[in-house]
């Protein structure tokens, strides 16, 4: 017997897709939908639907944009010798709140994680070794999250990128070991840039 009428259903059921978001909460989630005004519900589906259809990613690295370059790659200001690698659009979002780096970016998309089945070529490394060699880039600064799948990635990318001459270098510990970046705070996190380290294959 369902216990809830269909629609109700299939709105927790979807809630209770998304990241972070356990069956209780789907629960109270829908419930506060249901409950709310027609027009603030529309409006959140509306943020959705935009969203998808006007978001792609950044053809050159992978950050969300509207168009087909984002905001960062647009800004002809910005040092091309310098590269931050990220795992996700969020991570260049705490680093920006430092106002310590003015270089680019350039995001995986994810960590390699043999666990939840992430190799290296689900991620977007093909696209970073080839903007290195076309872009003239000195610097790869490997700022992924300071945890076990963050370490492995930033393993794997020192031992694919120094064999091309590059420096390659990671920030220097000081941030909350095992969390994520965009959990330490900016000066934590523009210190931790600023002191970074050389890695060796
Ligand atoms: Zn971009």
């Amino acid at each position: 017997m369902a216990v809830y009428e269909a629609a109700v259903q299939t709105l927790i059921d979807e809630l209770g897709r998304l990241p972070g978001v356990g069956p209780k909460s789907a629960q109270r989630i829908a419930y506060y939908l249901l409950r709310s005004a027609p027009e603030d519900a529309n409006r959140l589906a509306r943020a959705i639907t935009d969203a998808k259809a006007r978001i792609t990613w950044c053809r050159c690295c992978y950050n969300f944009a509207e168009g087909e370059l984002c905001t960062y790659c647009r800004d002809e200001r910005r040092d091309p010798a310098l590269l931050c690698v990220v795992e996700e659009p969020r991570d260049i979002v705490a680093i920006e709140r430092t106002h310590e780096f003015r270089g680019r970016y350039h995001v995986l998309q994810g960590a390699i994680s043999p666990m939840d089945g992430v190799g290296p070529e689900q991620l977007r490394i093909k696209e970073l070794l080839r903007r290195v060699g076309e872009e003239g880039v000195k610097e790869v600064i490997l700022a992924t999250n300071p945890n076990t799948e963050g370490e492995a990635t930033a393993l794997y990318l020192t031992r694919q990128l120094k064999p091309l001459g590059l420096r390659v270098t990671r920030p220097a510990s000081g941030l909350p070991v095992g969390g994520d970046l965009e959990y330490a705070d900016e000066v934590t996190l523009g210190r931790a840039l600023e002191g970074r380290r050389d890695v060796d294959a």
